[in-house]
């Protein structure tokens, strides 16, 4: 009989096993290892067999799974059927809180959702930042209260069912290829341009995290050389403890500090700022401009890494329309002859991208082998 508990689960999951046990269960479902790419998200024999055990568990809404994304000020869940539309979603507030009240604000979001619907879905996790796969800790900048700390066992005492653990920048990219700007598309490259800056790689709807589960981190990519002198800009520390990281720059912080530099006037709201732009302010346009063209430069570079056939912008700044006429001008200038920019694109389903992929995650991490007893 097939048992959830024997589910092979995201290695995420695996905390407390030992380094070579995380290692052994990634490499038992790595889902973009040589020769074992799905063309589909969904392995179709695996999730009839799951299907079955989620009948029995929920037996009204079995093709559901639960997506949580958590934020720096608020928690998003979205409830996606087997075709990934979204069923449900709520969304709490969290400005502030604390690891216990975030763990608390999860742990009533679902429970709300299991009334609403009637059922006990499985449950992804997109969450800010790395973890680290050998001690399960989180590594984050931009969600403090989660550093440090170790999410899943509370959240699996608490909750009784399988959690799948992701990026939030790779769910968002997830989400995009799958009924997104990136549907249809071999392969997509999602950058989220907010807070922070971060992006996720997805190849015939699959992501592709690596080793680390880190692959693209392009946020701490740093940035060239040559455009810093060229431009003369300061080598900004970052706290991952690198410096001149692309986030530093291009992330809605980073272009306040570029208009900073431009006539040293501080935290101008970017809104205000593009209006300035449009309205003809030489130096709001400046600062823009410089912004798209360091950009462009960094978005060649994933084109010579990745080649994607499509890049689909989410966060703070893809609501900035200039970016679409812009960047792909300075992509091209900064790629050698004979390479085509990939088209650039604003992403379909905005802020519930990441609640959404979450969802989705817990598709593609579906068992490639089920435990029998
Ligand atoms: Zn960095």
């Amino acid at each position: 009989m097939l048992s959830p508990s024997k589910l092979t689960d995201n290695p995420w999951q695996a905390l407390g096993a030992t380094h070579a046990d995380t290692t052994a269960r990634l490499d038992g479902v790595a889902p973009n290892s040589l020769g074992r790419t799905p063309a589909s998200l969904f392995h179709r024999d695996s999730w009839s067999a799951y299907a079955r055990i989620l009948r029995r568990a929920s037996p009204h809404r079995p093709d559901l799974c639960y997506g949580i994304e958590i934020g720096t000020a608020n928690m998003k869940l979205a409830a996606c059927d087997a075709g990934g539309a979204v069923q449900y979603s709520e969304r709490v507030d969290t400005a502030g809180f604390s690891f216990d009240e975030i763990v608390d604000a999860v742990c009533d979001l679902v429970g709300a959702a299991d009334s609403a619907l009637a059922t006990k879905a499985p449950l992804g996790l997109a969450v800010p930042g790395i973890v680290d796969s050998a001690t399960g800790l989180h590594q984050t900048a931009n969600l403090a209260c989660l550093r440090g700390r170790t999410l899943l066992p509370l959240l699996r005492a608490r909750l009784n069912r399988t959690i799948t653990l992701g990026n939030d920048c790779h769910c968002f990219a997830l989400s995009e290829a799958h009924g997104g700007a990136g549907a249809g598309q071999p392969s997509l490259f999602g950058l989220i341009l907010g807070a922070g800056a971060g992006a996720g790689y997805v190849v015939d709807g699959r992501l592709v995290l690596g080793r680390n589960r880190a692959a693209g981190e392009w946020g701490h990519w740093p940035l060239a050389p040559a455009l810093l002198a060229r431009y003369g800009l300061r080598s900004l520390p970052c706290p991952c403890g690198a410096s001149a990281c692309l986030e530093r720059y291009l992330a809605a912080p980073g272009l306040r500090h570029l208009h900073a530099y431009q006539i040293g006037e501080a935290d101008v709201p970017l809104d205000a700022l593009v209006k300035r732009s449009d309205a003809g302010d030489s130096i709001a346009r400046a600062s823009l401009a410089l912004h798209a063209e360091l950009l462009g430069a960094a978005i060649a570079h994933i084109v010579l890494a990745y080649d994607p056939h499509v890049i689909v912008l989410g966060g703070e700044l893809s609501r900035m329309s200039h970016l679409y006429k812009d960047v792909p001008d300075a992509v091209r200038a900064h790629l050698m002859p004979g390479l085509q920019a990939p088209p650039i694109l604003p992403s379909h389903f905005g802020d519930t991208g990441g609640a959404r992929g979450a969802a989705l995650l817990v598709r593609q991490y579906l068992p490639a082998s089920l435990e029998l007893s």
